[in-house]
C-alpha cells in the first residue's frame, strides 16, 4: 500500500491548494477527443472543493517545448471540466503560467473556487525541474497534491521541483488508486497471475518483460516483440519486425523462465502479410500460418487465431492479469483481430484485470470494454516504469505519512 500522505490526511479549508493533474489528453481541433483522464481527475478535485480549499489545477498538454503554442492552451480543457464538475473551473490564461494574470486570478478565489492555469510546458524549465519555475508554482500555493499519475515517472518543476518549496505535499485519489491497484497486482497479486506483453519492439520492455517474469505465473507475449521471441526460437520470421540485437535476450528470457518454472506463451501462429499496411489502415490480403512456418518474404502484423484462443484460455483460469500492448497492429482492422479476443477474453472473466495504459487502454475503450476492467490506466510510461520495477519520481517527492 501506498505510505504517502493524501488528500484524506490534510487539511485544507481556506487554503490555497496547488493540484498537479494529467490532463494530457488528446486533441483534435480544438476538441477533446478521449477525456478519460479528466473524469478521473475529478474525485480528488471534488474532494478538495467540499473541504473549502481554493483550488489551483495545473498540468502539461503535449509537447509545447517551452513556447506558448495556441493549440497546445488548455483552455478546452477548462470548458470541459467545468460541465462535468458543474462549476465553474476558471482558466488562467497566461503565457508564462505563473504570471501577473495567473496571480490575480488566484488572489481573487474563494473557497471551494477552481482555477486552471496554463499549460506547464509553455515554460523551458519545466522539463528540466528548475529552480525558479518550482519555487514560482510553489509561490502560488499552501498545499500541494499530485494527482497526475500519468506524469510520475518524470521528474519535472510541476510534479518534483515545486515540492521542495511547500510544506505539504500529498498525492490524490488517483495517484493512490493506480499504485494501489498496480502494486498489488505486482507485488501481492491473488494468483495465478498473468501478464500480457505487446507493442512494437523487445527493446522497449526489456525490464519489464525480466521484472514480470519474476512475479508473474504466466508471461504472455504478443505484437512485434514476439518475433524477436520466435527467431530466438530458430524460426525464419521473414520480414517481420526483428530486433537483432536482442535476440540473445529473448534467450536468455526463455531460459529464466524455464529454470522459475514460469510459463513463457508465445505466438503458435501469426497473420501475415507481403509488407506494413500503408496507409497503416489500407485494406491488405493477409494469411494466418504456424509461428514457425512464416515464409521469408512476409511479414508477422498479428498473433494468429490459434495463439489468441491459447492466450484466451490462459486468461480464463487467471486471478489478476497485468496487460500492457497490442498484440498486432491494431490500428488496421484486418490486423486487429488478436488485440480484440485478448481485450474480450479480459471483459469475460472475473480476475482483477489491469490495462497498463496507453494503446492497450485505447484498444479497450475504442472497443467498448472499458468498464468491463478492474483498473485501466491513465499512465502509459508511467505504469510500464512501475511495472519494471522503478520508483516513480513523482510519488517519490511526496510526503511520507
Ligand atoms: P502501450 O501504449 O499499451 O504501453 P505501447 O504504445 O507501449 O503500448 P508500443 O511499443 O508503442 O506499445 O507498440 C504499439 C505499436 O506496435 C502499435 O502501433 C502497433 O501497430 C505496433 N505493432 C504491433 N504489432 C506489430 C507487428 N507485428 N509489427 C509491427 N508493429 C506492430
Amino acid at each position: 500500500m501506498l505510505n504517502k500522505k493524501s488528500v484524506d490526511d490534510i487539511n485544507v479549508k481556506g487554503k490555497k491548494v496547488l493540484v498537479r493533474c494529467d490532463f494530457n489528453v488528446p486533441l483534435k481541433d480544438g476538441k477533446i477527443t478521449d477525456e478519460n483522464r479528466l473524469v478521473a481527475a475529478l474525485p480528488t478535485i471534488k474532494k478538495l472543493i467540499a473541504d473549502g480549499g481554493k483550488v489551483i489545477l495545473c498540468s502539461h498538454l503535449g509537447k509545447p517545448k517551452g513556447e506558448p503554442k495556441p493549440e497546445l492552451s488548455l483552455a478546452p480543457v477548462a470548458a470541459r471540466l467545468t460541465e462535468l464538475l458543474g462549476q465553474e473551473v476558471k482558466f488562467a490564461a497566461d503565457p508564462n503560467v505563473v504570471g501577473p494574470n495567473a496571480k490575480a486570478a488566484v488572489e481573487a478565489m474563494k473557497d471551494g473556487e477552481v482555477v486552471l492555469l496554463e499549460n506547464t510546458r509553455y515554460r523551458v524549465e519545466e522539463t528540466k525541474n528548475g529552480e525558479a519555475f518550482s519555487k514560482e508554482l510553489a509561490s502560488l500555493c499552501e498545499v500541494f497534491v499530485n494527482d497526475a499519475f500519468g506524469t510520475a515517472h518524470r521528474a519535472h518543476c510541476s510534479n518534483v521541483g515545486v515540492t521542495e518549496y511547500v510544506d505539504t505535499a500529498a498525492v490524490g485519489y488517483l495517484m493512490q488508486k493506480e499504485i494501489d491497484f498496480l502494486g498489488n497486482a505486482v507485488n501481492n497479486p491473488t494468483r495465478p497471475f498473468v501478464a500480457i506483453l505487446g507493442g512494437a519492439k523487445v527493446a522497449d520492455k526489456l525490464n519489464v518483460i525480466a521484472n514480470l517474469l519474476e512475479k508473474c505465473d504466466t508471461l504472455i507475449i504478443g505484437g512485434g516483440m514476439a518475433y524477436t521471441f520466435l527467431k530466438a526460437k530458430g524460426y525464419e520470421v521473414g520480414t517481420s519486425l526483428v530486433d537483432d540485437e536482442k535476440v540473445g535476450y529473448c534467450k536468455e528470457m526463455m531460459d529464466k523462465a524455464e529454470k522459475l518454472g514460469k510459463k513463457l506463451l508465445l505466438p503458435v501462429d501469426t497473420t501475415i502479410a507481403a509488407a506494413f499496411p500503408n496507409p497503416i489502415d489500407a485494406e491488405i490480403e493477409v494469411s494466418v500460418v504456424a509461428a514457425d512456418g512464416i515464409p521469408a518474404d512476409k511479414m508477422g502484423l498479428d498473433i494468429g487465431t490459434e495463439t489468441a484462443k491459447l492466450y484466451a484460455d490462459a486468461v480464463k483460469s487467471a486471478k489478476t492479469v497485468v496487460w500492457n500492448g497490442p498484440m498486432g497492429v491494431f490500428e488496421n482492422p484486418i490486423l486487429a483481430k488478436g488485440t480484440i479476443a485478448v481485450a474480450k477474453s479480459l471483459a469475460e472473466t472475473d480476475a482483477t484485470t489491469i490495462i497498463g495504459g496507453g494503446d492497450s487502454a485505447a484498444a479497450v475503450n475504442q472497443l467498448g470494454f472499458g468498464d468491463k476492467m478492474s483498473h485501466i490506466s491513465t499512465g502509459g510510461g508511467a505504469s510500464l516504469e512501475f511495472l519494471e520495477g522503478k520508483e516513480l519520481p513523482g510519488v517519490a517527492a511526496a510526503d511520507d505519512k
